[in-house]
């Protein structure tokens, strides 16, 4: 943050907040993104051979531009030639090599599409989370298409742009040495009161609840570790928002964890509605009122490399291609996430790819002794008596430490309860100790991980996909 906006009164941070947020809603709500909007909004509801026609022209043209502007691509071959778009774009996309995080890191200016004006660029960083952060550049319209996609979800759902909200993300808006509420800051022009999500200590968060309570808003947003310590405030305080006050809560950012929606559902009495999307700028899916993962297809195009599968469904990692970064085109980019895929329609009608689920990154999977890799073991502290937050810590295959903050609810069933859970999914040779903290630390970029694993090397995905 800057130093100067620190020393400022409250007031006046809300002024330069509000400055802010006029000149970031004139640059977000452009024509561009208006016109996008009004299209996809029209094209959400196929029919599918739609969307696969307006994919495969998105990629003919960006493997062409690729091929001719972007050094790294200088070999691709044109796009196949197939009549049936589906058939076509798998060909199209079989004669391109997943691209890796450590070429994209090693090779960033071979990456960058040549004769784009710097002033066409807008450079951005991606979080970092495991490590060295890597730039992205994007144009202005690639931006105003991710916009698109989330506006088009929030609109389904009964939020406008126009509407005030609650916002919890990682903006640094509240000097850090502040211990006085209060912890937010308003944009008076879009109506957002953003929350920090620095200062949510047990002793800071009834002025949280005081807060949310007293400021109108139709829908809240963020990530779903920081709305969660708000809805546990609430509950615990028993006193979650009136039934109908918002119309959602839009989370994104994080992986969003079984036992953090159900409390935010409860505390904020309205539906949880995911957003799956990264800073690279190639690949957006949104959750449809089913809870499924709707890929944005007009946006990218997401492939599983499967390593796990039955009629239902196939579970890998992700490679994902955004469909319109002419400055820096993702092409089969092997993200380090894995997904779950469905294999059948949607139940809400609307056509297109959907993952029942976002299983978490890569190096969130725990490993058993017999090297079986595990994911999503955030659903065992689903339900679970007295569990507030929990991490998971693994230093060598077969062992796992629970970092683990309880409520009051605690009590002499709930440890051997969340033992047995614990042992049912991960096999009764998993040794797990339980370790009882006051609170988990976020990361550096104020995101919390689900799992901390510090063995090193996990799987091929792993030694390629992080660094
Ligand atoms: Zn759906």
């Amino acid at each position: 943050m800057n130093p100067a906006y620190d020393l400022l009164p409250v007031f006046a941070q809300n002024l330069a907040y509000t400055a802010g947020g006029i000149w970031v809603a004139r640059q977000r709500f452009s024509s561009f993104f208006h016109e996008t909007l009004a299209r996809w909004e029209k094209s959400v509801d196929g029919p599918l051979l739609h969307l696969h026609a307006e994919q495969r022209e998105r990629l003919d043209r960006l493997v062409r531009h690729a091929a001719a502007k972007v050094p790294y691509y200088k070999d691709l071959p044109p796009p196949s030639s197939k009549y049936e778009p589906a058939v076509a774009m798998a060909e199209t996309l079989a004669t391109i090599p997943p691209l890796e995080k450590t070429t994209y890191r090693d090779q960033f200016q071979q990456l960058i599409a040549e004769g784009i004006p710097t002033r066409r660029c807008i450079r951005l960083s991606t979080s970092g989370t495991t490590g060295t952060a890597l730039h992205v550049l994007a144009t202005p319209e690639r931006l105003a298409e991710n916009f698109a996609a989330v506006w088009r979800q929030r609109r389904a759902f009964g939020a406008e742009i126009t509407d005030p909200n609650l916002t919890f993300n990682g903006r640094m808006i509240v000097p850090f040495r502040q211990r006085t509420p209060p912890y937010w800051r308003k944009n008076h022009y879009g109506g957002q009161t953003l929350f920090s999500v620095y200062h949510m200590s047990p002793d800071h968060l009834p002025d949280y609840v005081d807060a949310i309570h007293d400021t109108p808003a139709r829908y809240a947003q963020g990530y779903p570790s920081a709305l969660h310590l708000a809805a546990r405030a609430m509950i615990e305080s028993d006193r979650p928002l009136p039934e109908g006050r918002l119309v959602g809560v839009f989370t994104s950012s994080e992986s969003l964890l079984s036992f953090q929606r159900d409390a935010i559902e409860e505390a904020f009495n309205a539906p949880v509605r995911d957003h799956y999307a990264a800073s690279e700028q190639a690949v957006s899916m949104t959750a449809c009122v089913e809870g499924r993962l709707h890929v944005d297809m007009e946006y990218c195009i997401v492939e599983v490399e499967t390593i796990e599968e039955c009629d239902e469904w196939e579970r890998g990692p992700l490679l994902v291609t955004g469909l319109g970064n002419d400055v820096l085109p993702f092409l089969r980019y092997r993200i380090g996430d894995v997904g779950t895929r469905a294999k059948t329609p949607c139940p809400c009608g609307r056509p297109g790819d959907t993952f029942l689920d976002i299983d978490g990154r890569v190096e969130d999977y725990v490993e058993a002794s017999d090297g079986r890799l595990l994911g999503r073991l955030d659903h065992v502290f689903k339900g679970q008596r007295g569990v507030a937050e929990a991490q998971i810590h693994q230093q060598i295959p077969g062992a796992i430490e629970i970092h683990l903050v309880r409520t009051s609810e605690w009590d002499d069933r709930a440890e051997p309860s969340l033992l047995r859970e614990l042992h049912r999914r991960l096999g009764e040779t998993m040794k797990v100790e339980l370790r009882i903290v006051d609170s988990i630390p976020r990361e550096p970029n104020g995101k919390f991980r689900a799992v901390k694993s510090f063995r090193g090397r996990l799987d091929p995905y792993l030694a390629e996909g992080t660094t």
